[in-house]
């Protein structure tokens, strides 16, 4: 194993929580009475509250750790509206003919999320170092060129994505590497600080009046006449409406839930600041992907100082040791000129599958969720916690948008509890990658 990768001030935290760290700076204690519990305190639950309050409705956001302690402050911060909707679905199953079928209204969905992020940025007055210069999508094997090319017609004409296929001739304008076959260029997306986002979102909730109780766990609901009694530590809640926003930390609160999300580890690293602007190597600070099975996502620091460069070093958690030099090998396999470059920071944090690769809101026996982020959350999430604010608050149950209300599968064969297999799938998508590429030599 590499050591000469660690800075000496290295740190297993995220590089974000050197702008802002999660606390509980703004908690309250929970009332015995409110409207509407949501259950953690991320961007979902965030966003939830807000437009609550906004509305004139009464919110109480419990979390059971600090706040921002879950995967809102984990993140890459990479935003984009609709075209990673879907991804992972293919062949002919039930469900890929479901998404072609609906694709219009389901991306259409998509794109809203940017707009509502950005709208809630603005309003809000967030700094939080958004930059919209887009997307670029790596082609991992020139099949993956001819698969991304297929679909730009289709991002452009539903999800309004500004994109093009920028062939492997003009790569260097995207990104100085020729790791690629080329790819996709995506102009509605960009990126922004996962961390400072937060913390505005959290601020402008707390402003809006609702009551956000840090380290306060849900630890059971009841069904009473005319709503819900929320179990805590520090005594129970009634309410008329609960709403979990758990994503990939879901719990035994809610066993039927926690069987339709994988909760999927994901790890990221930062450099130390490099001897030239990150704009060498990503000209106009894109965010870049790629189509491996085991993705990579990177992107400069909100200053261009640095690059932060993310990806599924292993599928479950996993020490620094383990998933530093993984990422670092990516990285340099990508740079080759950063060899040499020292870590700063390395961590990781939880998204949440759905077995449909769709992103959920809804309700189940009463209990309204917003779940499944499929590993892009930043917008999506922030969209259906509005989104189902807006629901409650106008007092509607039938579906407000194409993603409420879907079927939300579950498989006979998973109980919650990812550990047995995510280690295979993992090893089976690294090998499957590694063919593709050798095929495509
Ligand atoms: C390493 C990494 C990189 C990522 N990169 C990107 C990216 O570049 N772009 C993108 O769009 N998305 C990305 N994501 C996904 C994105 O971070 C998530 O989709 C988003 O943060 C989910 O927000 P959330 O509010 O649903 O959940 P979270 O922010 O995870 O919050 C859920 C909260 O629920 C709390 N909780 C759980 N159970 C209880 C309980 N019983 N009582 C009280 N509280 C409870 C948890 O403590 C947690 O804080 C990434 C995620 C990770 C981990």
């Amino acid at each position: 194993m590499r050591t000469d990768i660690f800075h000496p001030e290295f740190k297993a935290q995220p590089w974000w929580w050197e702008a802002w760290t999660p606390n509980n700076a703004l908690s309250q204690d929970p009332p015995a009475r409110t409207d509407v519990v949501i259950v953690g305190a991320g961007y979902g639950g965030l966003s939830t509250a807000l437009e609550l309050r906004r509305n004139g409705v009464g919110a109480v956001v419990l979390e059971r750790g600090d706040f921002g302690i879950g995967a809102s402050t984990r993140n890459g911060g990479m935003i984009s509206g609709g075209t990673n909707l879907g991804k992972g679905l293919g062949g002919k199953s039930p469900i890929a003919e479901e998404f072609e079928r609906l694709k219009a209204e389901l991306m259409g969905a998509g794109a809203d999320s940017l707009s509502v992020l950005e709208d809630i940025i603005a309003r809000e007055k967030i700094e939080c170092g958004l930059h919209r210069n887009g997307r670029f999508v790596g082609a991992w094997t020139p099949r993956h060129y001819d698969d991304l090319a297929t679909k730009v017609e289709t991002y452009n004409k539903y999800a309004n994505a500004g994109a093009e296929m920028i062939p492997r001739e003009r790569q260097r304008e995207m990104i100085a590497s020729d790791y690629y076959f080329g790819g996709m260029h995506a102009t509605r997306a960009g990126h922004l600080h996962p961390a400072l986002y937060y913390k505005g979102l959290l601020e402008a909730a707390h402003r809006a009046g609702a009551i956000l109780c840090a380290k306060v766990e849900a630890e059971r609901l009841e069904k009473v006449t005319n709503g819900w009694r929320v179990l805590t530590p520090k005594g129970p809640i009634e309410c008329r409406e609960v709403v979990v926003a758990t994503n990939g930390y879901t719990g035994d609160l809610t066993p039927r839930l926690k069987r339709r999300v994988v909760p999927v580890a994901s790890h990221i690293i930062a450099t130390e600041e490099l001897p030239e602007p990150a704009s060498k190597l990503i000209p106009e600070m894109r965010a870049i992907g790629d189509t491996k099975r085991v993705l990579t996502y990177y992107r400069p620091s909100p200053d261009g100082t640095r690059l932060i460069f993310g990806g599924r070093a292993r599928f479950t958690a996993a020490p620094p040791e383990v998933s530093a030099p993984a990422l670092y090998q990516y990285m340099i396999d990508r740079f080759p000129q950063l060899d040499g470059i020292r870590i700063t920071h390395v961590w990781t944090g939880n998204v949440a599958f759905a077995l449909d690769y769709m992103p959920h809101m809804g309700t189940d026996e009463g209990v309204h969720y917003l779940l499944a982020c499929n590993g892009n959350g930043v917008a999506m999430m922030t969209y259906l916690g509005t989104e189902t604010a807006r629901k409650i608050a106008g007092g509607r149950n039938v579906p407000v948008n194409p993603l409420d209300g879907r079927d939300f599968p579950e498989h006979a064969l998973y109980n919650g509890d990812p550990s047995w297999f995510l280690p295979i799938v993992g090893a089976w998508y690294r090998t499957r990658d590694w063919l593709d590429r050798r095929m495509a030599a």
